[in-house]
């Protein structure tokens, strides 16, 4: 992964973790996450409603409100695949995994950057969102903190 914003990537996080309690959909399997705006691809088999929408985007602006601290921990491969989908991790991760924690809110396998607390992420906005080629698509931006 390269030089991705810390704040993109830890919204993707807070944005990713609220569609999947919402609507038990899987983690992104793409995600293209860049300073001014990002998109993740998800497993689903319908777009959202413009309500649906908000919806999430407010859950995820009341958890940047909320101001978790973002915290890392290294679990063996075996204890994380016990707990996570690792599938799109890397082998060469090695043994060690690192799982990325807002507070209680999402923990989520990841090797990238992130801020030190949510509150840094600024608030995030859904630009759109679609299903294309059997996947739902969201757009989404920061506006800063
Ligand atoms: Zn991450």
């Amino acid at each position: 992964m390269k030089d991705i914003d810390p704040r993109m990537h830890t919204a993707e996080h807070l944005l990713s973790g609220t569609l999947v309690a919402m609507f038990g959909m899987g983690r992104p399997f793409t995600t293209h996450l860049e300073k001014k705006k990002s998109k993740a691809d998800y497993r689903f088999a319908r777009t959202l409603t413009e309500e649906e929408a908000r919806s999430v985007e407010e859950r995820v602006n009341a958890l940047i409100d909320a101001d978790l601290p973002v915290r890392e921990e290294y679990l063996s491969r075996e204890e994380a695949a016990a707990q996570f989908d690792l599938s799109r991790l890397p082998d060469a991760a090695g043994d060690r995994v690192r799982v990325v924690h807002c507070g209680n809110a999402d923990a989520c396998p990841c090797s990238g950057p992130h801020v030190a607390s949510t509150k840094q992420c600024g608030r995030i906005r859904l630009i759109s969102w679609s299903y294309e080629d059997g996947a739902l698509r969201v757009r989404f931006r920061l506006e800063e903190p």
